[in-house]
């Protein structure tokens, strides 16, 4: 069983069944909805999937017909993603858990999406904590 929540707390989720497809998207939708250069993405049974505490934090952005992203109108943290096409699967954001799991990503993909500045990590230092260099400035 994995646990989840939301950056600021309100919406707390429960998944106890497996997460399944986890890839690493860079495709632009993904990159704009994050934030960042890519979004950590796996399918979840959506009998698997419990909205445990602040259902009514969640908003709801409908990026195509029937492709709805579920977000926190509180923090603004993707949550998933549901399609009405197949309501028997969510697509959970994986940033938002707090758990450790046991599933893996597969892949990264739309790489050819990626934003220009994206390296997909093959040649940075990696760091425990901020970059070294960060200490000499003002955190932001
Ligand atoms: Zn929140
Ligand atoms: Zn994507």
């Amino acid at each position: 069983m994995y646990q989840g929540s939301c950056l600021c707390g309100n919406v707390q989720i429960q998944i106890t069944g497996k997460i399944s497809d986890i890839i690493h998207c860079h495709c632009s939708l993904c990159r704009k909805s994050s934030g960042t250069a890519y979004a950590t993405n796996g399918f979840v049974n959506t009998e698997d999937f419990h909205i445990e505490q602040g259902s009514e934090h969640l908003g709801q952005f409908e990026i195509k017909p029937g492709k709805i992203r579920h977000f926190c109108k509180t923090c603004a943290s993707p949550i998933f993603s549901s399609n009405a096409t197949d309501p028997s699967r969510i697509r959970l954001r994986l940033g938002i858990l707090d758990s450790d799991i046991s599933e893996r990503p597969i892949s990264h993909n739309f790489v050819t999406s990626k934003a220009n500045w994206d390296d997909l990590h093959v040649t940075l230092p990696h760091y425990e904590e901020h970059e070294p260099s960060r200490n000499k400035q003002k955190a932001l």
